[in-house]
């Protein structure tokens, strides 16, 4: 009985604190501050809202541990649309399903607490959480897609004295380019020649053609010469990029992500000059008129209308995220989890079926072999063999080089044993050395264990099998000869301090290689072999003789020069 009282009481202090000592007298609502939290991608998300006369007056995400840039639309818009229409039904931001999820949860559990029947809340019309702006338009140049390609192009436009819109079909800007993990592909910087890193872009070039002979070289050259004003170019605007760490490769200062610093440091560039970027709104094909390009139809919540421009560049990125467009051009990879972005669908390639666009090379893509599937969520765990891991199968046993450098016969090794994943394998030596790691660890995603026999049966593998095959691989690591499988780079994880740590992988897709076909200047290439004029593609999305050899430096280097040949008109 006097437990019973403590909690009344203990629930009065809550209530109080709360601010129930508002409520108006018609309703059950109660005014107050309420703070509640939800499970979103990293960890709970903390939501406080505020309610004042039965109305919800703030909605306000105040702690939470997600992804920066990918998380920042749905931690603005969704409060925000929650306050404006007084309401639960908000569409989830496509790309941050599950932050946008674990706000609506910690913000209905904040009005449940409040008295507000959360059902009614719930049972509303869908509400967008990103406006749209429905009505034909001209402009000077319309840029379709808003990652790291169609950002600076339309950033480098507008400072040139351009009208220029930019249109993203998600919610959420950012694309591909916010999830790039590590490296800028630059060489000869400043960054790289001071820590003896230097190397002539002539060898760099001839070295990539010789694994490659379709590579287009004068592109290299191009990207390679302006790769230093790139890198500065972004610092300038904020990111930090100035860590070497091989003759071809620069990253954070600080191994943060490289896709969040850039789309950061792009998005407070867009925002400062005002750039018209319109979210939620997809383009859905280019209006033609007497075999001239004139603008693009777009959707924008379930309205349709039209952006005439002068010229028109598509940065819609690539399609290791469409299933559609993977089984038009790339099926023996159709069935392999994405690690790229939600709008990674090929939508580009649909749009210059309309000026019979050349499309190359469509097939070739470059697979993670390091893809850990969760509810639904596919993470690259490449960090773990970054730090030495090794891979075993369902046998417990190794089966190839597992850090051999091309991923995509990797993949195929990995795709040829028995069962739809392996393991890749640490110790807590690796563990220590990688933040990454650790907040996979967090998540639940590692199987851990003290012994590796407790560690096979953790997995399913035979216990014998599994030591013996780390006996073997202590072996190669003390004598650095890996006898079985001719592993000679990293070396590292002897297996002795425990726990050990495994955790299932496969391949997955994260580059689409091929695309739109176009010239030096990035104009669209039809398959009579002519340049369109005003039709550019840039990024991902197009085939520019590099085979995605330096991502977002060609999103960089190749969309200020897609704006200079605009302004040069
Ligand atoms: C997991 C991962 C790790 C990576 N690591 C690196 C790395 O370390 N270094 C590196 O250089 N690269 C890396 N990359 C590759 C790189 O991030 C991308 O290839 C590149 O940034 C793509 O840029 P983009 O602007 O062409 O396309 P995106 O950034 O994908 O942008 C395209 C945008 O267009 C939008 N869009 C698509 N269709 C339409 C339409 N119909 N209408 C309007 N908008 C549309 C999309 O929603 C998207 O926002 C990585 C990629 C992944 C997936």
């Amino acid at each position: 009985m006097k437990k019973l009282l403590r909690c009344v009481l203990a629930l009065c202090m809550i209530a109080t604190i709360a601010g129930c000592s508002n409520k108006p007298a018609d309703t059950n609502i109660s005014d107050g501050v309420y703070t509640e939290s939800a499970k979103g991608n990293n960890g709970d998300v903390k939501v406080e809202v505020e309610v004042k006369d039965a109305k919800v007056i703030r909605v306000e995400v105040v702690e939470h541990m997600e992804t920066a840039g990918i998380a920042d639309v749905p931690i603005q818009s969704i409060p925000e649309a929650i306050v404006e229409h007084q309401s639960l039904k908000i569409d989830t931001i496509a790309g941050a399903t599950n932050t946008s999820k674990a706000i609506l949860e910690a913000a209905e559990l904040g009005l449940m607490a409040a008295g507000f029947d959360v059902e009614a809340m719930k049972n509303k019309e869908v509400i967008e959480a990103v406006k749209s702006e429905a009505e034909d338009v001209i402009c000077d140049t319309v840029v379709i897609g808003a990652g790291g390609a169609g950002m600076t192009t339309a950033i480098e436009l507008k400072k040139g004295g351009q009208n220029v819109i930019l249109v993203e079909k998600q919610a959420m800007n950012g694309g591909a380019t916010s999830l790039a993990a590590t490296y800028f592909v630059a060489v000869n910087t400043e960054y790289q020649k001071q820590a003896g890193l230097g190397l002539s872009i002539d060898e760099y070039i001839a070295d990539q053609v010789s694994k490659n002979p379709d590579m287009n070289a004068d592109n290299w050259k191009t990207l390679l010469e302006r790769s230093e004003e790139s890198v500065e170019w972004l610092n300038s605007l904020g990111t930090k990029i100035n860590r070497p760490l091989s003759t071809y490769q620069v990253a954070t200062e600080d191994g943060s992500s490289l896709g969040v610093a850039i789309v950061k440091a792009l998005n407070a560039e867009i925002e400062r000059l005002d750039v018209d970027m319109r979210l939620s709104t997809k383009a859905v094909e280019l209006v033609t008129e007497n075999d001239q390009v004139k603008g693009v139809k777009v959707e924008s919540q379930n309205e349709t209308y039209t952006i005439y421009a002068d010229n028109i560049v598509i940065a819609t990125g690539g399609f290791a995220s469409g299933k559609e467009a993977l089984l038009e051009y790339a099926p023996e990879w159709a069935d392999l989890p994405s690690t790229s972005a939600a709008g990674s669908t090929g939508d580009g390639f649909e749009l210059v079926k309309a000026v019979d666009a050349n499309l190359a090379f469509m097939d070739v893509v470059r697979l993670n072999p390091s893809v850990h599937s969760e509810n639904g969520v596919n993470s690259s765990l490449s960090a773990a063999r970054a730090e030495g891991g090794i891979m075993v199968n369902l046998e417990g046993k190794r089966f190839c080089n597992d850090y051999y450098p091309d991923y995509t016969t990797l993949s195929k090794w990995m795709m040829e044993q028995e069962g739809d994943h392996v393991y890749i394998l640490i110790d807590q030596s690796a563990m220590d050395k990688s933040k990454r790691l650790q907040g996979f660890k967090d998540q639940g995603y590692f199987i851990e264990a003290d012994t590796i026999e407790e560690l096979a049966e953790k997995m399913g593998v035979p216990a014998d099998n599994l030591t013996a095959t780390i006996e073997k691989y202590q072996l190669a690591v003390k004598t650095g000869i890996d006898e079985e499988f001719g592993r000679s780079a990293n070396l590292t994880i002897d297996f002795t301090q425990a726990p050990y740590y495994a955790v299932s992988t496969k391949p997955g897709l994260q580059v689409t290689l091929g695309g739109i076909e176009v010239d030096s200047s990035m104009h669209v290439v039809t398959k009579a072999g002519h340049a369109i004029n005003n039709l550019y593609a840039v990024g991902e999305c197009a085939h520019d003789g590099l085979f995605g050899g330096a991502p977002t430096n060609e999103n960089v280097t190749f969309g200020k020069l897609v704006a200079e040949d605009i302004l040069n008109k």
